[in-house]
């Protein structure tokens, strides 16, 4: 194709992007995110063309060398269009939209300068982008555009930008969403991996290159091929599992119980002692996961398992509430104490040395996922506040006076004024009591699906609506509307 033609044709793909990006702008979105991406990938597809064809009539243009330009932007150009699905698929009536608003500020509030995009995925998974989508375009763009045009085009996403992904047929179901901190949390154990200077233990190198120097089916020839390869595969098990465990701790020091139950029931029936590997993409085994949760948790164990505090200004039906709660637990506690997973690692000698040496690190990285949530203040009671009785009677509340009776949680103290919005923590707690406590695991029989299903619709809409009645409520005290009610 001619020079003049592919010119022509980058215009008309450049329009077409501007065309979709018009069309999003009259969508509904639950942020403004969504729009604002659109609308930097049109401007900088617009500024692209145009600089193609200013450059056509320069008197220095070639017409050999501009092909190579021309194809290198036409490229851009088409590849602008793909992000485009990510601002589609976040349409409000595609994602649970009561959620966007928490998750946003939960997200603000753990890494500044930091939003996400939330939509959903056909295949079933909860995943994060990693790599910030503004930096992405602006690497891509920024051989081709001069950086004041550039800055124009992107400038309107002045943070870092992530998109954050659900398995579509789990829209509603918000209790599962809890795991979405998870997700969240996978940029807090990055941050971690950036920093780490941990060196490898000098007893793990030992150990991986005498299994190596013992190993009689390698070759001579080929010993130290093989033991460079284990040592990248042990640093690389190693990292895997400080992305996961670490994820999972963000998840609950956010989010409480709620995120544990929700990840676990998300991992479903998975066998709880399969070791990393390549074929599960070297996820640490589900039993260690469930015991650094339970463990980190152990600050609300205090409050509930004491039944006095707990009678103490509480409603006595709470009580029973607790007990569906202290059951899930109890049931967890029984599988984080076993050790299977600990034998089932010595069965591969390069994870288990990766493991020996991630024991070295736990403690860092819990303590930098702590620094990192203790910034986090309104989605969560943990600030400042032990999670002992006093959180238990708050959530035990929100499920026993609002949930059980048909209202949203969205406020644990009425007496206020203003209302006090319940966290996002309480609220998401007090949704998992409600459906362990009033809600049974499964229908008993068939005549018993439809109320089944209707219970669960009704607990999931509540917890929704308080999530956004809250957040409303939130935004409203802090423009100070509410000191003039
Ligand atoms: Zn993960």
């Amino acid at each position: 194709m001619d020079n003049e033609r592919a010119i022509g044709d980058c215009v008309l793909r450049a329009e077409a992007v501007r065309r979709h990006c018009d069309r999003m702008e009259n969508e509904e979105f639950p942020s403004s995110e969504p729009v604002g991406l659109a609308r930097a990938l049109a401007e900088t597809a617009q500024s692209l063309s145009e600089f193609l064809v200013w450059s056509r009539n320069q008197p220095s243009y070639n017409n050999k060398t501009a092909q190579l330009q021309i194809r290198a932007i036409d490229g851009i150009i088409k590849w602008l269009f793909e992000p485009l699905r990510y601002c589609e698929g976040a349409v409000t009536s595609k994602v649970p939209w009561s959620l966007v608003g928490p998750l946003q500020r939960l997200c603000t509030q753990l890494l500044p300068h930091t939003v996400l995009i939330l939509r959903p995925k056909w295949r079933y998974n909860y995943t994060v982008l990693m790599s910030d989508i503004v930096t992405i375009i602006r690497k891509a763009v920024a051989p081709a555009l001069p950086p004041k045009t550039l800055d124009k085009c992107v400038g309107g996403l002045n943070s870092q930008l992530h998109i954050v992904s659900f398995p579509y047929i789990e829209r509603r179901s918000v209790f599962l969403h809890a795991a979405l901190s998870h997700e969240i949390g996978h940029l807090v154990a990055e941050e971690f991996i950036r920093a780490d200077k941990t060196p490898m233990p000098k007893a793990v190198l030992d150990r991986i290159l005498q299994d190596v120097a013992n190993d009689k089916f390698i070759k001579p020839l080929f010993k130290h091929a093989e033991a460079a390869r284990r040592l990248r595969e042990c640093a690389e098990y190693r990292k895997r599992a400080i992305q996961e465990l670490g994820s999972d701790l963000v998840a609950v020091d956010i989010l409480g119980f709620a995120a544990l139950f929700a990840l676990d029931a998300i991992v479903g029936m998975g066998n709880l002692d399969d070791i990393p590997s390549t074929r599960n993409t070297r996820y640490p085994p589900r039993r260690q996961r469930i015991r650094i949760m339970l463990h980190e948790l152990e600050d609300y164990l205090p409050g509930l398992v004491d039944p006095n505090g707990l009678q103490s200004g509480t409603p006595k039906d709470c009580v029973y509430i607790l007990k569906a709660y202290q059951e899930r637990i109890r049931e967890l506690e029984i599988i984080a104490g076993s050790t299977t997973d600990q034998a089932a690692l010595k069965g591969d000698k390069v994870v288990e040395a990766a493991y020996q040496w991630l024991d070295q690190s736990l403690n860092a990285l819990s303590q930098h996922v702590r620094s990192r949530c203790q910034g986090v203040s309104e989605v969560s009671f943990g600030q400042g506040t032990p999670r002992g009785i006093d959180f238990w009677q708050k959530a035990c509340r929100l499920a026993h006076s609002r949930l059980n009776q048909g209202l949203p949680p969205n406020t644990d103290d009425d007496t206020k004024v203003p209302p006090a919005p319940a966290t996002f923590e309480a609220i998401m707690n007090a949704g998992w009591l409600h459906l362990l406590s009033k809600i049974p695991a499964r229908p008993s029989d068939v005549a018993g699906i439809a109320s089944f299903k209707d219970q669960h619709g009704r607990a999931e809409r509540l917890t929704l609506r308080a999530l956004e009645m809250s957040d409303i409520q939130l935004m409203y005290n802090h423009w100070g509307g509410g000191q003039k009610v």
